[in-house]
């Protein structure tokens, strides 16, 4: 089976490349590169550098392939940044799902992946947050990926495409063999930053406040490792064969506060690792953890490095041995 992986060159879609491709699929990646590293592409996946904003490029991938279905990873993906410049995701995040999907029913692709967030569930009403927890977007760029889980809707209408929306909560990890990762530069996620600080590459990790409604004050987040991620895509993939559209929440079910994942990081790492209280970070809810007993029960979804040290050893395997990234490595 042929698929297309936009975005592959990124951090949860290279994991992604990598397992589909170790369990037999035909991958085809586009990525503009702009976050991307090429030396995280699979090197038995078809690589092309392009930007979905470039209709006429995208349509040239799917005139000089077949898929049978998509996985949409290509994105801008940080909330802060998109209340600075809310036309990158506002506009950018959906003009380029649509060139895509546009393309996708034009060439009769039935099966779609989209790569979704927790930041639709700014305000809800229990936690764990389940499936059907009603949707308010906590950004514009929550609100961007929402815009296109409404265009999905309308392209299984007309179309008869068939869709999956995988809401994240807080990708973590590294490929337990080492050979890619996480990097972001500049980094804003918390354990890669931490990890930075147990390299000695920064000073200190500034906590984003500590009056939160938690029982440390600091923030509740729900850590889900990138492999368990990218199982749960080629799950999906696979279920979408029913033609049926479906939405996930992806986490393992359990939160732990930034200090209760500082304290695992200095247990893994053996650093002391400084940190210091500042500010919040506008648009933190204080706790946000995910009830994914829906994947599990329809597709037996089974998180397989679903513990804390087990995500952090991991990461600090990846960027022990690349302290510079994909660039260090050249
Ligand atoms: N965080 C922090 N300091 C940092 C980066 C993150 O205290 O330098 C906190 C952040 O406020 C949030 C948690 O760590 O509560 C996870 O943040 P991250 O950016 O990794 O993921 P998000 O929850 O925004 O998806």
């Amino acid at each position: 089976m042929k698929v297309l992986v936009t975005g592959g060159a990124g951090y949860i879609g290279s994991h992604v490349v990598d397992l589909l491709i170790e369990r037999g699929y035909e991958v085809v990646v586009i990525d503009n590169l702009y976050t991307g590293h090429v030396e995280a592409v699979h090197p038995q996946a078809t690589f092309v550098q392009g930007d979905l904003l470039d209709h006429a490029r995208v349509k040239d991938v799917f005139e000089a392939h077949a898929f049978e279905g998509i996985l949409h990873f290509a994105s801008h993906t940080l909330v802060g940044e998109s209340w600075e410049k809310p036309w990158l995701y506002l506009r950018d995040n959906v003009v380029a799902a649509s060139n895509l999907l546009e393309e996708a029913a034009n060439h009769g692709v039935k099966r779609f992946i989209l790569s979704s967030t927790a930041n639709l569930f700014d305000d809800p009403e229990n936690i764990p947050i389940v499936a059907e927890e009603r949707i308010v977007p906590g950004s514009p760029y929550g609100e961007s990926k929402y815009m296109i889980e409404r265009q999905l809707y309308w392209m299984e209408r007309i179309y008869g495409m068939a869709s999956c929306c995988l809401r994240y909560f807080n990708a973590s990890g590294a490929h337990p063999d080492g050979h890619i990762g996480e990097d972001h530069t500049p980094e804003y996620h918390l354990i890669p930053i931490i990890l930075q600080v147990a390299l000695g590459q920064r000073e200190k990790l500034t906590i984003y406040g500590d009056d939160y409604k938690t029982p440390d004050g600091t923030c509740i987040r729900d850590y889900i490792h990138v492999m368990d991620l990218a199982d749960a895509h080629i799950l999906a993939l696979e279920a979408l064969a029913d033609g049926k559209s479906r939405k996930y929440n992806l986490g393992n079910g359990k939160g732990y506060s930034v200090r209760e994942v500082v304290d695992m990081a200095r247990q893994i790492t053996g650093q002391t690792i400084t940190t210091e209280v500042g500010a919040r970070r506008p648009g933190d809810p204080d706790n946000l953890i995910a009830d994914s007993t829906r994947i599990m029960q329809e597709l037996g979804w089974q998180p397989e490095f679903n513990t804390l040290p087990h995500i952090i050893e991991t990461a600090w395997n990846w960027h022990k041995n690349n302290p510079h990234g994909y660039a260090g490595r050249k």
